[in-house]
């Protein structure tokens, strides 16, 4: 399946770090096996599930532990009922339950566990809310109370790497990549490579990321990437996940300091002029004053407008008052529009791929207008924004202190990296040894 000698080397060095883990679902729910659990938790001594949280749960002699599971079509009353609650306990318990949970929202393969006193009364009920937390029902004399406990977890990380075959996304599952990370590596990637296009036989991923994991080694949480690496055609990309100081979220970064995403142009054509900006104003044709949720650029017609940034071409058809309309999916938060145009780029329609700057239409009068323009509007989670003042929270360039700053974080990762693969070579025959606690 692999090509030889060195690759198939890289190959079986990197196949043994991870356990093939391909289905989210699964990973959530199915323990690993007893081997990873040991070695990568380090518990001080072997605990049992049940009595891990719960430092006030009720001796195990005492009581009868039950495990229940949500039929299809089945509530939590029956559930409860058909585990052997009194039907009043059942109700107050659920009553109880009620002040962390909608259990109205309850579904089908939905597990708890249940505790009952040897005379058969519903004692106690645990179940995961999230992955940090846990709804516990007690009863109390004749109520029940509940509360939230907080689950001690841990982070650790994992390096893979690969050749790819066919495409990035079957290369990465091979080695083991849970489908959420394959997702999240493909969409850091999104602003530097097109996929469809620049992916061949041969070219090389690496990706070191977080996984979050409860103390009991039972649950696993993916996580962040922290570094990933593409190789395509000889040429390397490398991202480092940085969060910068001063911005709320974490940004990826080549090693340079750039962004890897880009930012939208504001002005997707040249040599134009402003004429009209966004908020309210009279319409220049139905007269009344309306929010003109857009901009306009005035410049003859056949100038050429650009794509504001790479992205799907979602629509490029007539559309009503707007005439020759194009818009462009940039990824899951932008959208641009292009209105009036006299004609369409070449090879621009429904479904191709665009780069920035790439010439998608040229300017006209079709719709309703009065004189030849750009109608120009920028969608952000669905909404139009103004272009002008708009603040995509990337698509930077780091420089001084705060490349320097960028760099440490960057020496930080790369060091993790030649510690997770020098164990890696250390213990290659053994599973999960590439597994690294976090500082
Ligand atoms: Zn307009």
């Amino acid at each position: 399946m692999f090509s030889e000698g060195d690759d198939e080397s890289l190959i079986m060095e990197t196949a043994s770090e991870i356990p093939a883990q391909t289905n989210i679902a699964s990973v959530e729910n199915t323990p690993l096996t007893e081997e990873s659990s040991a070695t990568t938790i380090q518990l001080e001594e072997e605990i049992s599930a049940s009595d891990l949280y719960a430092d006030n749960s009720p001796a195990a002699e005492e009581y009868i532990f039950k495990e229940l599971t949500i039929k299809r079509g089945q509530g939590l009353m029956d559930a409860l009922v058909d585990s052997g609650a009194e039907r009043r306990d059942a109700f107050n318990a659920i009553n109880a339950f009620s002040d962390h949970f909608n259990v109205r929202r309850i579904q089908a393969g939905q597990k708890m566990d249940i505790a009952y006193t040897a005379q058969g009364d519903l004692s106690r009920i645990e179940m995961q809310k999230d992955f940090d937390n846990l709804i516990v029902v007690e009863r109390t004399d004749n109520d029940y109370t509940s509360h939230i406990e907080e689950l001690p977890s841990q982070i650790i990380t994992r390096h893979a790497s690969g050749i790819i075959e066919d495409s990035l996304f079957l290369a990465a599952q091979r080695q083991g990549l849970p489908q959420v990370v394959i997702v999240d590596l493909i969409r850091i990637f999104s602003y530097d490579v097109d996929f469809q296009r620049e992916i061949r036989k041969g070219d090389q991923f690496e990706i070191f990321y977080e996984r979050k994991l409860s103390e009991d080694g039972r649950r696993v949480q993916e996580g962040n990437i922290l570094f990933a690496k593409l190789v395509l055609s000889g040429k390397e990309i490398n991202l480092y996940r940085h969060t910068p100081e001063g911005e709320d979220f974490a940004d990826y970064f080549h090693e340079d300091g750039q962004s890897s995403k880009r930012a939208l142009m504001k002005t997707p054509i040249e040599g134009a002029r402003l004429s009209s900006y966004y908020g309210n104003r009279r319409h220049p044709v139905l007269g009344y004053n309306r929010m003109h949720k857009g901009i306009d650029f005035s410049a003859p017609t056949g100038t050429p407008i650009m794509a504001a940034g790479d992205g799907v071409v979602e629509r490029a058809s007539w559309y009503g008052s707007f005439g020759n309309y194009v818009r462009i999916r940039h990824n899951g938060t932008y959208k641009t529009i292009y209105a009036h145009m006299s004609k369409y780029g070449r090879g621009i329609k429904k479904g191709v791929r665009v780069k920035q700057g790439q010439i998608i239409g040229y300017v006209g009068a079709t719709g309703r207008v009065t004189g030849r323009h750009l109608h120009y509007e920028v969608y952000m989670n669905g909404t139009q924004v103004n272009p002008l003042t708009l603040k995509i929270p990337s698509g930077i360039k780091l420089a001084d202190e705060a490349l320097e700053e960028f760099h440490l974080v960057m020496a930080n990762t790369n060091q993790q990296i030649a510690q997770a693969k020098s164990h890696i070579l250390l213990t290659q025959n053994t599973p999960d040894m590439s597994d690294t606690i976090s500082p």
